[in-house]
Parts: structure tokens; C-alpha cells; sequence
């Protein structure tokens, strides 16, 4: 099948796209990558009337350190960012997440901004975004705000980025501690799929080893990512022993709310949930571990 007949602009400033969204109204669509929206328009699942171009608007390109966050622009390539040792030092759950994404094919192409508007519930940096609170900056004609990850994603495949909004920038929290451990896992049928279960983790240990920071979240058991927030706060003031993650993962089934497929049955997304999110707990405490306190 091909997509159906539609108009094509390319911007070159984000006022410019957001004023042609404004006057084409909802059937007009941005076109990052591509790697998501092409084919959905092939299969004729998304029927844009107008695509609207950002590839060459170049604020949107850009990725550094401002203070405590590192800000990526929407339309950064997933390869760039997974390359970028600076951006791996500040904030190394996204290279670690992007390691499980699709092929250095999508990955080329693909971006940051558009993987976390198509918002698929099993995607990875919409995973990372969501464990880590990363902030979503969304600019109109109409203005500019700013949206935690726990209200940007809203269900699966839709995000609360209005049609007349252009994502422009991620804000990723850089965790300053020292001792800082994070790791990545997930369950795929090949690698490159998405994941039937994904987890990942982020822990800040003091100079004893004993836990002070500790983010944990799931992806592909529910219609979003979610952060376990109080799974968290429980393994606070803990060194992290094996025993006290095996009884905090075994309430994240509170939390979600799996899907059967032909992939996999809701019962066994749990146990994957709870066995993905040992492990990225034990991994995460292990690398923080490694690193000499002083
Ligand atoms: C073979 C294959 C395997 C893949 N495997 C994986 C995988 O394992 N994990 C994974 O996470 N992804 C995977 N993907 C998807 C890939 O990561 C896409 O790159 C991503 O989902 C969409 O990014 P994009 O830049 O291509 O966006 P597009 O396809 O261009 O756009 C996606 C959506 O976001 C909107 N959009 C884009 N940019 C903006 C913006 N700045 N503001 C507002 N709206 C915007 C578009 O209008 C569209 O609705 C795979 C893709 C392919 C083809």
C-alpha cells in the first residue's frame, strides 16, 4: 500500500512550523525521522493532509549541559546521542536505553523528540524520560510549556502535545552524586524489537554504600511507561541487599496493568516486570558500587 495523497513543507525555524500547524489545523503532522510516521502513512494508519518538515530547523539540533540537566533538541539523531560521550557521562541511562532501539539504520534517522512523541508504551526513551522525570518543552503559536514526563504521556501512543505543538526540547536530570550506578534491560523477541517488557534503573549510593537516590521504571506492562515512585522511597536508606530488591519488585504488579498479545500474556509481562526489575536494581547498585568512594 502507499500513503495517501498529502502536501509537503520544509521550515526552517520553529515559529515557521508552528504557524503552519496553527493554519493547517489537526490534519497537518510534523515529520522528524520518519522511522514511525512513514510507515504508519504506508499502511495508512496515520493519514496526514499536510507533513510539516523540521529536519532542517537548527535549533532543534542541539544537545548540552545547562546546570543540573542536560537539554537535547527534538530533532537530535538517537545515533548522535548514543555517541555523545558527554551526554553518556551526564545522563548514561539514555545511551543505555538506546542500545535496545530498533537498528543503526532507524537509529540514523530517527530522533530523540520523535520517539517520545509516537510515545509507543514499549519504546525505550520514553522509558528512560519517565524514570527519570525528564521535562518536555512544547512551543505554539499560542506559546511555550513545560510538561513533566508524568503528564506528557498521557496513553499509549498519545502524548499531551496538542496538534498546533512542536516539541523542542528534553530535559534530562543529571544526577550529581559521585557513586551513581544506573543500568538498562529488556526482553525483545530479536534485538531491535521493541520490548515485550523493558526496565530500567538509576541509584546513588553515599560513601558506605547505602542507597540515597534511587529511580526505578517499567515500559511495556501498562499503556505508558511508569516510574516506581514508592518502590523507590522503600529501598531508600537501604545498602541494597539482594533480599530487600527481591521484596520491593514484587509491588510493582500494583502498578501496572499488562496488556495479553500475541507476544506475551499478561501474567507473564508481570513476571518479567519483577524479574527485569531485580535486575536492573542489582546491575544499577553494581556499576555504583564499582565506582571508589572518597
Ligand atoms: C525497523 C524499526 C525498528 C524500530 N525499533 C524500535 C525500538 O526497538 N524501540 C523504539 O523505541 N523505537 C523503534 N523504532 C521507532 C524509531 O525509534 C523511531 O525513530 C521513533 O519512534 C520515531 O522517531 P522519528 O524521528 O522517526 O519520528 P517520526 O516518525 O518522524 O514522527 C513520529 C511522530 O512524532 C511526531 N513528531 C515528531 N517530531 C515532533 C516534534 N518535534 N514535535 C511534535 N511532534 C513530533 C510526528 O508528527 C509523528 O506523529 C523502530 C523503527 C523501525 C523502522
Amino acid at each position: 500500500m502507499k500513503a495517501a495523497t498529502f502536501e509537503y513543507a520544509r521550515v526552517d525555524s520553529v515559529e515557521h512550523a508552528c504557524r503552519l500547524l496553527d493554519e493547517r489545523g489537526p490534519e497537518a503532522k510534523l515529520l522528524a525521522g520518519g522511522q514511525s510516521l512513514v510507515p504508519m502513512m504506508a499502511m495508512r494508519l496515520a493519514r496526514p493532509s499536510w507533513l510539516i518538515d523540521v529536519n532542517a530547523v537548527a535549533e532543534l539540533r542541539t544537545s548540552y549541559q545547562r546546570g543540573d540537566l542536560w537539554v537535547t533538541g527534538a530533532t537530535v539523531r538517537q545515533v548522535d546521542i548514543e555517541r555523545d560521550a558527554a551526554a553518556a557521562r551526564a545522563v548514561p541511562l539514555i545511551r543505555q536505553g538506546l542500545h535496545w532501539v530498533g537498528h543503526v539504520q532507524t537509529k540514523n534517522r530517527g530522533t530523540v523528540g520523535g520517539s517520545l512523541v509516537h510515545a509507543d508504551p514499549s519504546a525505550e526513551l520514553p522509558l528512560v524520560a519517565q524514570t527519570l522525570g525528564a521535562q518536555f518543552v512544547l512551543r505554539s503559536s499560542r506559546g511555550v510549556r513545560t510538561l513533566d514526563a508524568s503528564e506528557f504521556f498521557v496513553a499509549p501512543m498519545v502524548t499531551a502535545t496538542e496538534p498546533d505543538e512542536c516539541l523542542t526540547e528534553v530535559h534530562w536530570p543529571i544526577w550529581r552524586g559521585e557513586r551513581t550506578g544506573s543500568a538498562f534491560d529488556e526482553i525483545s523477541i530479536r534485538h531491535g524489537d521493541y520490548a515485550i517488557v523493558a526496565a530500567c534503573a538509576q541509584v546513588e549510593l553515599d560513601r558506605a554504600g547505602r542507597c540515597v537516590k534511587l529511580a526505578l521504571g517499567v515500559g511495556g506492562a501498562s499503556g505508558t511507561p511508569v516510574a516506581m515512585d514508592d518502590i523507590a522511597d522503600q529501598l531508600v536508606g537501604t545498602a541494597l541487599e539482594d533480599a530487600a530488591i527481591e521484596q520491593a519488585v514484587q509491588a510493582v504488579a500494583r502498578h501496572l496493568d499488562p496488556a495479553s498479545d500475541v507476544h506475551a500474556s499478561a501474567a507473564y509481562r508481570l513476571h518479567l516486570a519483577r524479574t527485569l526489575g531485580a535486575r536492573v536494581l542489582r546491575a544499577a547498585r553494581a556499576s555504583a558500587l564499582a565506582i571508589p568512594a572518597h
